[in-house]
């Protein structure tokens, strides 16, 4: 035992157990003595599915389909599990077990040796739990790298081996000095690898936990992505032929779906599907999921902001991109009224330190020509181009300095003041 048995009972008196088909499936594992997780894993990994939600999760190391069916059991609905396991006779118990469970369909069982199996698996995985053969954990452990998704989370379990990993390679018997060494390289990998976040924690037989590190754009498109695909969610609820804004963080920011609520009866729903950070063209490769499958009556959009933040780019070629959005929303949505609206103005001397490098670029001078072209390329489509801007603007033409969060981003109160104006082309 790696903590003291009273602390583990102690923790152990606690646990609330799993559901009565997972007791009875770990009873008769342990009665047929085979291999399964302890109660102090169990616990972790129950905790783990609340806490990150995976929705691909491998497993190395299935033995009957206990932990398998544990991690389905709560993980999210949808989520599904793949599991490898090598030994014939344990293959088919685990298959017993999912079809006891009703699980088949949400747990795929591949047969084989995992270095092998390891190799052929593509994608990526948001949770992998390794619980095979302690020996072979270095070996699978470039392909599990491999497999783990940006953000997902590798869980490795008996990695203290009772204690022994602790103890000279002398102290252990011979037969497990070879799992003993590569255990202590497993575990210096995961902790010493660029890239990777390992904690070491004495639960159970010793579990570690690591986390790939995201590279900070590499997080931001990740968040962005899990904004989209709640939209995504939100969209198939929705109501069709209603109102949608469409665009980056100013539009995103703007409580209009929640103020449009508040006015009651007789007002449209107004989805707000502004992305933060987006650009024309990261708006091209979203916009089924921002503008169309919802048919709205009416779309309004200001699109382009960040666009214009890029010094390499003229304001023709963003304009080339906003088009090709709006030929796709006409010949998709031909009835949809299109609203392109102004870009807001900025305020540099309002700025923070941060955002003033970007301003020197998002000028208002740059602002006003991106403006006109947006004007001439709605009379060109025959399209409603709208100003919301005249009570944002101070009497230097800039965001008033008591909207503006950092010079650029708008305040609540900012938005207040454009809210009549832009309720009216919704309800015009
Ligand atoms: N995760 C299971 C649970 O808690 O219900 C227990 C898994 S048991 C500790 C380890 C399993 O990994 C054994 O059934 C063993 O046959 C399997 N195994 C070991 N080495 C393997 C390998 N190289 N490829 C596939 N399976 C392997």
């Amino acid at each position: 035992m790696i903590t003291n048995d009273r602390m583990i009972a102690f923790i152990d008196s606690f646990d609330k157990g799993n559901t009565p088909f997972l007791e009875e499936i770990e009873k008769e594992a342990r009665a047929a003595e085979i291999p399964v997780i302890r109660p102090a894993t169990q616990s972790l990994l129950r905790f783990l599915m609340a806490a990150r939600r995976p929705m691909r999760i491998l497993e190395v190391g299935t033995a009957v389909g206990f932990s398998a069916l544990l991690m389905s059991e709560y993980a999210p609905e949808g989520a599904h599990v793949t599991t490898i396991e090598k030994y014939e006779k344990r293959i088919l118990e685990a298959r017993k077990n999912f079809k006891r469970g009703g699980r088949e369909e949400r747990i795929t069982l591949l047969e084989g040796d995992a270095a092998g199996v390891l190799e052929g698996l593509r994608g990526s995985y948001d949770f992998i739990f390794m619980d095979a053969a302690k020996g072979q954990y270095i070996r699978f452990l470039p392909h599990v790298l491999r497999l783990l998704a940006p953000d997902g989370m590798l869980v490795s379990d008996n990695v203290l081996q009772d204690g022994d990993v602790l103890e000279s390679r002398f102290a252990v018997t011979r037969r497990n000095r070879t799992i003993h060494a590569r255990m202590r390289e497993y575990l210096y990998a995961l902790t010493h690898e660029p890239g990777l976040e390992t904690v070491i924690l004495p639960a159970g037989d010793g579990v570690s936990l690591t986390v790939r590190k995201q590279k900070p754009v590499e997080a931001w498109r990740l968040e962005k992505k899990k904004l989209v695909e709640e939209y995504r969610r939100a969209n198939r609820t929705a109501l069709r032929g209603q109102v949608v804004c469409a665009g980056s963080s100013l539009m995103e920011m703007f409580p209009v779906e929640e103020w449009a609520k508040e006015l009651g009866e007789g007002v449209p729903a107004v989805y707000n599907r502004g992305v933060g950070g987006y650009t024309t063209t990261d708006l091209l490769s979203v916009l089924d999921i921002c503008v169309l499958d919802l048919a709205p009556a009416k779309v309004f959009i200001n699109i382009g902001t960040n666009d214009l933040n890029n010094e390499q780019e003229t304001v023709a070629e963003i304009m080339d991109r906003y088009e090709e959005i709006l030929n796709i929303i006409e010949r998709e949505l031909p009835e949809t009224v299109i609203y392109l609206m102004a870009y807001y103005p900025v305020n540099y001397e309002a700025a923070s330190e941060e955002m003033k490098p970007c301003l020197r670029i998002r000028t208002n001078e740059r602002i006003a020509q991106a403006n006109q072209e947006v004007e001439k390329l709605a009379r060109r489509h025959g399209l409603r181009y709208i100003d919301l801007n005249e009570p944002l603007r101070d009497e230097r033409g800039r965001l008033k300095a008591e909207y503006t969060i950092e010079g650029m981003h708008i305040r609540p109160e900012g938005y207040r003041a454009i809210f009549p104006e832009f309720m009216a082309y919704v309800r015009e």
